[in-house]
């Protein structure tokens, strides 16, 4: 059975102080997280240590980064390796997100740099995937989005694709209030996982958790969670208020 997951994609928001407390309040909302439920946090670097340490022994509470970098190590000013992810404890790594695609010029190439990197760190990679308007409008969104897959996931062979999670975040969604509906995102999830399973079996594709993401909320995730292909979600905005993000959490 494919994994549920509900991540916090905390963006660079919030204080270091802010941060905990956010965690602590979560931690005591009394999460019911039965075996195959996660919920995954993925601060700014800086708190990732402390984050850790507040997770630590928390059953189905994990870390991750929000990035990490195309290259192993060396003279790369600025820039977090995924080993040094790992060496701080982080669980897993968004990879994709498209504010790094627009903002700083990630390419489908670039990204399949950082996912075997993460790999090989034993990080699990959160890739994300997702159209602009433009092409949600002319209904290429499908040849669009196998692209991005094609792109950077391909080249694994299944053992590795099994560690990815993929995350569909159509980007006219993201952070803008417009939801997909409950449809829309079951018709991409659906499509992803026939595109996966085309290349690596349905067994495979039957394994990888696809979340949604893009505006999701209390008030729609419960109606976008019981899709059947949509398997949790990559949560924004509502992940910074603990009461919102654990009744996401608590939306399956
Ligand atoms: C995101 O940035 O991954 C995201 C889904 O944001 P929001 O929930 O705010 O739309």
């Amino acid at each position: 059975m494919r994994k549920k997951i509900v991540a916090a994609n905390w963006k660079m928001n919030l204080t270091l102080e802010q941060g905990e407390q956010l965690v602590n309040d979560l931690l005591g909302a009394g999460l019911q997280l039965p075996e195959g439920r996660e919920v995954v946090i993925a601060p700014p670097f800086p708190y990732l240590l402390k984050v850790k340490q507040l997770i630590s022994n928390k059953p189905g509470f994990f870390l991750a980064a929000q990035n990490c970098y195309s290259e192993k190590s060396g003279a790369y000013t600025g820039e977090v390796s995924a080993e040094m992810l790992r060496s701080v404890g982080a669980d897993f790594v968004i990879l994709g997100h498209s504010e790094r695609r627009e903002y700083f010029s990630e390419s489908n190439a670039q990204l399949a740099k950082k996912i075997d990197l993460a790999l090989a760190n034993g990080l699990k990679p959160i890739f994300c995937c997702g159209e602009p308007l433009e092409v949600r409008k002319a209904e290429t969104q499908n040849a669009y989005v196998a692209k991005q897959l094609a792109e950077s996931l391909y080249h694994l062979d299944a053992a590795a694709l099994k560690q990815v999670v993929i995350a569909y975040e159509p980007i006219w969604a993201i952070g803008t209030g417009l939801t997909a509906s409950a449809q829309q995102a079951q018709d991409m999830h659906a499509f992803i996982r026939a595109e996966l399973a085309a290349k690596y079996g349905d067994a495979v594709a039957q394994d990888i958790t696809i979340l949604y993401g893009g505006s999701a909320k209390p008030g729609n995730a419960k109606e976008l969670f019981a899709c059947p292909d949509v398997d949790g979600g990559l949560i924004g905005g509502a992940s910074l208020v603990a009461a919102d993000f654990a009744a996401i959490v608590q939306s399956f």
